[in-house]
């Protein structure tokens, strides 16, 4: 399995990150899957609905999910999984995110320290959800330079 991922995508989540510090921010991740192999062609922003607890977890409400896979539905590309930043928390998945995560989905973390972005990860369920697995992160070549 692995997950792909340009600079630009990369841009937009590290960008989403930095302006909701010192809180979490979330999204999710669409583009297309062939087999076990995914790649991320763009995100879209979810407001954090933990309002009370914004800066150590994130929620993504039924709602939430039904909006991203309506919209990922009608730009015809896949609800690859979901982002969230870990404000000043390292980029590994946290027991509350165990503990909340679907099968199949890409999780992406965001470390963001002191506001400024950091590592970039990517998890998936293992098969018996017992644990997160590291997802093998690709980043394509940019074309036409700059
Ligand atoms: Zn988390």
């Amino acid at each position: 399995m692995s997950i792909e991922w340009s600079a630009a995508v990369s841009r937009e989540i590290e960008e989403h990150g930095a302006a909701t510090y010192p809180n979490e921010c979330c999204g999710a991740l669409l583009g297309s899957a062939q087999g076990d192999r995914r790649i991320v062609r763009s995100t879209l922003r979810i407001e954090n609905a933990r309002a009370d607890a914004a800066h150590h977890r994130f929620l993504i409400t039924d709602q939430d999910y039904l909006a991203a896979e309506a919209h990922a539905t009608s730009a015809g590309v896949s609800l690859l999984g979901f982002y969230h930043s870990h404000p000043d928390h390292p980029a590994r998945p946290s027991q509350y995110d165990l503990d909340h995560a679907f099968p199949w989905f890409s999780y992406v973390i965001l470390a963001v320290a002191n506001g400024r972005p950091g590592a970039l990860t990517s998890w998936r369920l293992s098969e018996d959800r017992t644990e997160f697995l590291p997802e093998p992160t690709l980043h394509p070549p940019q074309s036409g330079g700059a």
